[in-house]
């Protein structure tokens, strides 16, 4: 590892912050031939449906099947594959899936209203939405635990439909990832992938049903077809690399934080591991640790690529200031390995997810604590939350005037409405007006 170096920052050095700042700069891949040939695939399924859908299936995933009906595969392909895992698989899917379903229970938006005294009542309904589409990535890797965390709280939220797309390369499909979408209760599974498979959630053909929101992660394809959608249909969010931070106190086995490190770093080498703690003499013992179990990973190279490109140890003064570079940061996932946790908790205001104390390793989170993996990423927790039954649940706001209520409310609109020159709105909220109240 003699050529393996991470970045050293020290946050009470006056220009940090432009450093800091460095560090976390990320050009997304925004090449504009994919733009132009995501924006092919959309038109074309647009215009040739199925057609199109099965043409760009064996183009892209070299499988052919027979029609487009033949994309989707029967309830009892997903329930075999589910019949068909080792005991001990089959029971950690279903205690991941019972955690992410009980916690998703306490996510659920209610309805309320409140009536006011002269028999106006004011409230909001919420409606889970028709029809999701979840996409499962799987060109290159398959991944059941994302299966459970983005259909689950469609779920829960009361979605009467899912229609899941997973690509099969080659027309291979994972066991694993048809045994998850058994047990969330996927309804509808399809056999495509990619651009084209967006499209089709988006617009509808003969055979895939068109939904009204589009989640799960992918790669640039679908990612770029994601953003082209939006507006024709919900989307989730646009995730980037993954990324995590851990604050320490100095007092957690640095092996430990290393490895904490690389479970993250080893998702891509785009994505994003950076430790911050308050004693210069500890960040030396954690890259001590990360070059001595370096060269125990399976996924070394993408590991040293992504802590060599990406990856910082930043010294503080206090936890009071590693609170303030957290926030800064605005991570995707974010440790607070120290020993009183619950102190710190109160200074964070930008985070997707927070693991708390140090025993509560960020990959836990990652497959079966509960709470979901989909988080924002790219400082994007500044403003936007995880994945939630919230995201599956829609608001309309409910009015109800009595006549009195309508009396009242129609003297303020018309003089607003005159006001604007909208003299419609006036009238018609004049002739609410019971003259004699007047
Ligand atoms: P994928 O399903 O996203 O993409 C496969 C599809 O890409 C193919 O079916 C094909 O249609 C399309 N494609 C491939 N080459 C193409 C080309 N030249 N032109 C047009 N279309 C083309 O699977 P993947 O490629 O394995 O990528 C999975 C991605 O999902 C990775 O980037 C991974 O990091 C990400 N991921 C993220 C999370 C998360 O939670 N953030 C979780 C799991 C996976």
């Amino acid at each position: 590892m003699a050529d393996f170096s991470i970045t050293r920052l020290d946050a009470r050095q006056p220009d940090f912050d432009r450093q800091l700042d460095a560090v976390l700069a990320f050009d997304p891949a925004s090449d504009a031939d994919i733009h132009e040939q995501v924006a092919e695939i959309i038109a074309q399924v647009r215009r040739d449906g199925d057609a199109a859908l099965l043409e760009y299936t064996r183009r892209f995933d070299r499988h052919d099947p027979v029609s487009a009906a033949a994309l989707e595969l029967p309830q009892a392909a997903l329930e075999a594959a589910w019949n068909g895992l080792a005991p001990a698989v089959a029971a950690a899917l279903e205690t991941a899936a019972q955690r992410i379903r009980a916690y998703a229970e306490h996510q659920k938006m209610a309805p309320w209203s409140y009536t006011e005294a002269d028999g106006t009542r004011l409230g909001q309904q919420v409606t889970p939405l028709d029809r999701v589409g979840l996409y499962v990535p799987g060109g290159k890797a398959a991944y059941p635990s994302s299966v459970l965390m983005n259909a689950i709280p469609a779920k829960v939220a009361g979605v009467p439909e899912l229609v899941m797309v997973v690509p099969t390369p080659g027309g291979e499909t994972n066991p694993l990832v048809l045994a998850a979408a058994h047990i969330a209760g996927v309804d509808r599974v399809f056999r495509v992938g990619g651009a084209q498979a967006v499209a089709a959630l988006a617009y509808g053909t003969t055979t895939l049903p068109r939904v009204d929101k589009i989640v799960g992660p992918g790669n640039i394809y679908v990612a770029t077809a994601k953003k082209l959608v939006f507006g024709q249909v919900g989307i989730d969010m646009i995730a980037g690399p993954s990324e995590i931070l851990v604050i320490s106190d100095g007092g957690t086995d640095p092996d430990w934080l290393a490895m904490d490190l690389f479970s993250q770093a080893e998702h891509d080498e785009d994505a994003q591991a950076i430790l911050i703690a308050t004693d210069a003499a500890y960040l030396d013992a954690v890259e001590a640790s990360i070059r001595g179990l370096l060269p125990t990973l399976e996924r070394a190279g993408v590991v040293k690529t992504s802590l060599s490109n990406r990856g910082a140890l930043i010294l503080v003064e206090d936890l009071d200031q590693a609170a303030a570079v957290a926030n800064h940061i605005a991570p995707e996932h974010l440790e607070l390995s120290v020993a009183d946790p619950d102190a710190l908790l109160g200074k964070i205001r930008n985070a997707g997810a927070i693991f708390m104390g140090r025993h509560t390793a960020e990959a836990l989170g990652d497959y079966c604590a509960g709470p979901n993996h989909v988080l924002p990423t790219s400082g994007t927790a500044r403003f936007s939350s995880p994945l939630g039954v919230y995201d599956f649940q829609k608001r309309s706001s409910v009015i109800f005037c009595s006549p009195q209520g309508s009396d009242t409310l129609a003297r303020t609109a018309s003089v607003l409405a005159r006001g604007e020159g909208l003299t419609a709105h006036a009238r018609s909220a004049e002739y609410r007006i019971v003259e004699s109240a007047s």
